[in-house]
């Protein structure tokens, strides 16, 4: 990072502990300029709302079932406990982004046998779907 003249710091374990007292280190640590916090909940919404603000339809409440070929596109049908206010969404395109809970949707994705085959095994390790609010969010903006 020095060669290429990126800001950073080389810190002894004890040094992290001094700068940061609620992290402990078993060896030195690194402290990058550009590294970051990022509040997830507010990213995630920030990124939704700015699509429906492009024109994307949102539609919450709907776990998807299946996805099925439907003339030259899809259709998307939400499991029976959903509670949006749509149970089948047609489109002409699918994009499944569903991260941990891809083995779970994957045999009903309408997807070539070959295909699935191919597919390397899944080992989902964990999943969390939720986030704790700041203690307080002021201080979790003075990172030193
Ligand atoms: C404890 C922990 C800490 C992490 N810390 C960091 C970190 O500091 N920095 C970092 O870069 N990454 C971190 N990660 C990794 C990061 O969270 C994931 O890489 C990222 O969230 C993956 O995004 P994704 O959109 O692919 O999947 P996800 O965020 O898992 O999103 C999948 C979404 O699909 C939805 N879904 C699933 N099945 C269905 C269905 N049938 N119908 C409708 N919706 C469905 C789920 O509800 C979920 O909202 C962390 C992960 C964990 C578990």
């Amino acid at each position: 990072m020095t060669e290429v003249g990126i800001e950073h710091a080389l810190l002894t374990a004890e040094e992290a502990a001094e700068r940061w007292p609620g992290i402990r280190t078993n060896g030195p640590a690194m402290w990058h300029a550009s590294a970051g916090v990022i509040d997830a909940q507010t990213t995630v919404r920030t990124m939704v709302d700015a699509a429906v603000e492009l024109g994307a339809a949102l539609f919450t409440g709907f776990t998807v079932a299946s996805v099925t070929r439907s003339g030259a596109g899809f259709t998307v049908t939400a499991t029976a406990d959903s509670t949006a206010a749509v149970s089948v969404v047609n489109a002409s395109h699918v994009i499944v982004a569903a991260g941990g809970f891809l083995p779970g949707l994957l045999g009903e994705l309408s997807l070539p046998s070959g295909f699935l085959a191919a597919l390397p095994t899944f080992e989902v390790r964990q999943e969390m779907a939720f986030h704790f609010p700041y203690a307080n969010p002021d201080e979790a903006m003075d990172w030193p």
